[in-house]
């Protein structure tokens, strides 16, 4: 069954909900295959009213479509949607994943998230750097929201030092107050001189202005769809900057919610997403063999197993 998330934001029109729900469902493709999961890509989306609604009931509604697909879609969290949404869908379906974990859910999936960015992150300073440790390694994230906040926690325990930007000033305040981290401006944050820099906010945060800024070495980051345009890959490759490729990093929400399919496990699934380390390891290592960037590389193994079903 095709396993992905439930957007729950405005639209200006139905042709933009669509066009975001096919994008990111083709990107769910993507990041199961690469992470070995036997799921196929699917992403819901519903447009927000921009009235007053009745969410319990909308989130029933949505439940009752999820379950007349009888099992094909299983969804989850993205934007917009919480635990206590899923527990309202898994009310009327039991197609649902990220439920509360005192019903047997595996609950909010971003400390996963975060803990496979920061496996990626330590991978590419191994691989660029040559350094086996975060100790000292400095890192930009770019928004400190659910999974940029676990991201910062884990770095900062592995002794990194953190620059933050978000535009909500309290977030940033926060990174600043448990971890240490400097915070910089919404502009400033593409510019800092440091060895990471984690986008960690919406989609293409990678483009054509703010690639020529970036001062760091390597972009490993949780946001989907960093890459303005695909060709935004040559620019980072052509300033000799290390891109982990974005759905081949974020995985571990959602291992973390396909485990919650075959019956929950926190270790399992966190023992999966540590393999986040190698898999990036990998595409780093085949792209420099091949020359090429390493976003292709990942579509290549993609490409290759769907190929093959
Ligand atoms: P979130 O909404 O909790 O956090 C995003 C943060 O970015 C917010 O604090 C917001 O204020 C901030 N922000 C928005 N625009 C900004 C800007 N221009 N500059 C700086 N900060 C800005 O979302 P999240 O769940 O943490 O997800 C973050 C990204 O990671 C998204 O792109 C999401 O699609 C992706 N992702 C999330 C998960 C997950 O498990 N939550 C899994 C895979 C991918």
């Amino acid at each position: 069954p095709a396993l992905g998330g439930c957007r729950f934001i405005e639209y200006d029109n139905e042709t933009d909900a669509l066009v975001d729900a096919l994008r990111l469902a083709r990107g769910m493709t993507y990041k199961a295959a690469l992470a070995g999961l036997n799921h196929g890509g699917g992403k819901s989306v519903i447009i927000r009213p921009r009235t007053g609604f009745n969410r319990t009931n909308l989130f029933r509604a949505f439940g009752k479509f999820i379950g007349d697909l009888r099992g094909r879609y299983i969804t989850a969290e993205d934007s917009g949607t919480s635990i206590e949404d899923m527990d309202v869908v898994r009310s009327v379906t039991e197609h649902v994943t990220g439920v509360d974990p005192a019903r047997g859910g595996s609950g909010d999936p971003s400390p996963f998230t975060a803990l496979g960015v920061r496996r990626g992150i330590e991978a590419c300073v191994r691989f660029a750097l040559g350094r086996q440790s975060l100790d000292g390694i400095h890192v930009s994230v770019q928004g400190v929201g659910h999974v940029g906040y676990h991201l910062c926690r884990e770095l900062h325990a592995a002794g990194a030092q953190l620059t933050v930007a978000d535009v909500d000033p309290l977030k940033s305040e926060r990174a600043q107050r448990e971890f240490g981290a400097s915070i910089a401006t919404l502009d400033e944050i593409f510019s800092i001189e440091c060895d990471v820099f984690a986008p960690c906010a919406l989609g293409s945060a990678l483009n054509r202005t703010t690639v020529p800024q970036l001062r760091a070495k390597i972009v490993a980051g949780a946001a989907n769809n960093q890459l303005a345009v695909p060709t935004i890959g040559e620019d980072l490759r052509q300033r000799g900057i290390l891109y982990a490729p974005d759905y081949a990093i974020n995985a571990g929400g959602l291992v973390n919610v396909a485990q919650e399919v075959i019956g929950y496990d926190a270790d399992k699934a966190r023992a999966r997403t540590m393999k986040i380390y190698d898999t990036i390891y990998e595409i780093a290592e085949r792209a420099q063999k091949a020359e090429t960037r390493t976003d292709i590389v990942a579509n290549k193994i993609v490409e290759e197993r769907l190929a093959k079903l």
